[in-house]
């Protein structure tokens, strides 16, 4: 078999995690699989890089020396226990110091400039990853297996949308077969960045946080692998965060569409995107844990499960900001609602929902609180005259609003979700503040003050019966029947 295997942060942050990691590779190849591996920066060092990255536009560079230094640590740290081989080590360590010089001089050149443009935050932003790939290529070659450290700036060709680029597939698959593929066959493990790409004329990009998932799946399909593999810290996707939810449960087998759903809607255990390579060339994806290896995790492939659980989980995206536009103006007059979406989509903002009340007196829709103010300045420049004759009343954006998403294939056509939903959340005195189906019917939508977000998920969570303290209505036996 054909796998990617993809590492996350806390499954690279330490040297008990890279044990595990060497063990699953080596039990891999072991069954005579051919794996690619790809990873992410050491838990903690993208941040760690940004933060420099930001300090230094305010002037401030010696935050980023000090954080060069916390992240010379972490890495030395594995190499010494790691690399008994006094040359490899020093190799190692080395081309990681280099990286991290580079990272001082960026800095240095953005103190200069005053300025911080998305193109150099890109370059600093995946200088994590670049750092882990030398490190996991060493600590597998130091056990034996014959690896290979690969920046995918040379594999992944994305267009030009700094900080969250998108792959072109076509000319990534020709990369891919070209310099993976061989490797491959000769029986060494390309050991690939996470995270990182590059536009066709070599301009470094990332995919987005957390987008070392979709490199994953990007490559899956760029070398047809049988299947993708994402190790992280947790035993597969789960009915909830199980940060939130302690009694969150494993799900055993989602859709595409149910796992697209859920990483759209803040299941932070997958890229939003990361879903869509795998879908579109039906490769097979697991979410494993590398903390727990023989824990079977999560299967998503093409079929939705045939269990009828209606609804499989319940997820949350915090952050957020509710736009509302009302007046008693807007009433019947048409065009309102696509002026009002015109002028947002100028500002590049993605909407992650939007409700219009029947009565047509208010359209309300969800951005990205850091991107409030600037759609909150287009639209009312659009909607200038109306404001003035007062057809319409008002434009707002309120913050620190959270979207609660009860996600599930087999809510379509099954009445009552709804109710339910509400009736939890009334029970917990939980003001609901918009909702919003949809139109795919696998899942409903809640917006939420960020204070009740905690609650609700836990509402909603134990209202479906999802957590492992849930009585299986399939198993119950009800008091009438002893
Ligand atoms: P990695 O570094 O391996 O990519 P992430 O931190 O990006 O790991 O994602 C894993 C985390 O996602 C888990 O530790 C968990 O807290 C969080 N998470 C949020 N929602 C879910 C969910 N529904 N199922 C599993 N994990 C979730
Ligand atoms: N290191 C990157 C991040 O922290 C990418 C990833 O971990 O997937 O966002
Ligand atoms: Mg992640």
């Amino acid at each position: 078999m054909l796998v990617v295997m993809k590492f996350g942060g806390t499954s690279v942050g330490s040297v008990a995690a890279l044990e595990k990691v060497v063990d699953i590779v080596t039990r891999s190849r072991r069954r005579g699989d051919r794996v690619a591996v790809v990873v992410s920066a050491m838990s903690g060092v993208t941040d760690m890089l940004l933060r420099g990255a930001c300090q230094s536009v305010q002037g401030d560079t010696e935050t980023a020396h000090q954080l060069h230094q916390e992240m010379l640590r972490r890495h030395r740290e594995v190499l010494d226990a790691f690399l008994s081989d006094p040359g490899v080590h020093d190799e190692v360590l080395k081309a990681i110091q280099s990286l991290l010089d580079e990272f001082d001089s960026l800095c240095h050149s953005i103190k200069v400039l005053g300025e911080l443009t998305p193109r150099a935050l890109d370059v600093i932003a995946g200088m994590g990853e670049r750092m882990s790939v030398r490190q996991v290529a060493a600590v597998l070659e130091s056990r034996g297996i014959a690896a290979r450290a690969i920046d995918a700036d040379r594999l992944i060709v994305t267009d030009n949308n700094f900080g969250a680029a998108s792959p072109l597939m076509p000319q990534t698959t020709r990369r891919c077969q070209e310099i993976l593929v061989p490797l491959l066959e000769a029986g060494i493990v390309p050991v690939v960045t996470g995270f990182i790409g590059a536009t066709e004329e070599g301009i470094v990009t990332t995919l987005g946080r957390g987008g070392s998932d979709y490199s994953a799946t990007i490559l899956g399909c760029a070398i047809a692998a049988d299947e993708v593999w994402i190790w992280t810290d947790v035993n597969g996707v789960m009915t909830a965060d199980p940060r939130i939810v302690p009694d969150a449960r494993t799900i055993p087998h989602l859709s595409y569409i149910e796992m697209g759903e859920m990483a759209y809607f803040g299941a932070k255990v997958l890229h939003p995107q990361a879903i869509r390579p795998a879908k579109r060339a039906g490769i097979p994806v697991r979410i494993l844990n590398t903390f727990e290896p023989e824990h079977p995790g999560t299967l998503i492939t093409r079929e939705p499960d045939g269990g009828d659980k209606r609804v499989k989980a319940v997820t949350a995206i915090r952050g957020l900001s509710l736009m509302v536009i009302e007046g008693s103006g807007m009433l019947g007059v048409p065009g309102v609602a696509a002026r009002a979406f015109g002028a947002v989509a100028r500002t590049g903002t993605n909407v992650l929902m939007i409700s219009q009340s029947s009565s047509e007196q208010s359209i309300c829709f969800v951005v990205p609180t850091h991107d409030a103010p600037r759609v909150l300045a287009a639209l009312r420049e659009e909607m200038e005259r109306e404001l003035e004759r007062q057809d319409i009343e008002n434009i707002t954006a309120q913050d620190n609003i959270v979207i609660l998403t009860v996600v599930g294939a087999g809510m379509r056509g099954t009445p009552g979700i709804a109710s339910k939903v509400f009736g939890a959340l009334g029970r917990e005195r939980i003001n609901v503040i918009a909702i919003a189906q949809g139109s795919s019917e696998y899942n409903i939508s809640i917006v939420v003050d960020q204070r009740d977000a905690d609650n609700a998920v836990r509402a909603l969570h134990a209202e479906f019966g999802l957590g492992t303290n849930a009585v299986d209505p399939a198993t119950a036996v009800s008091p009438s029947a002893m």
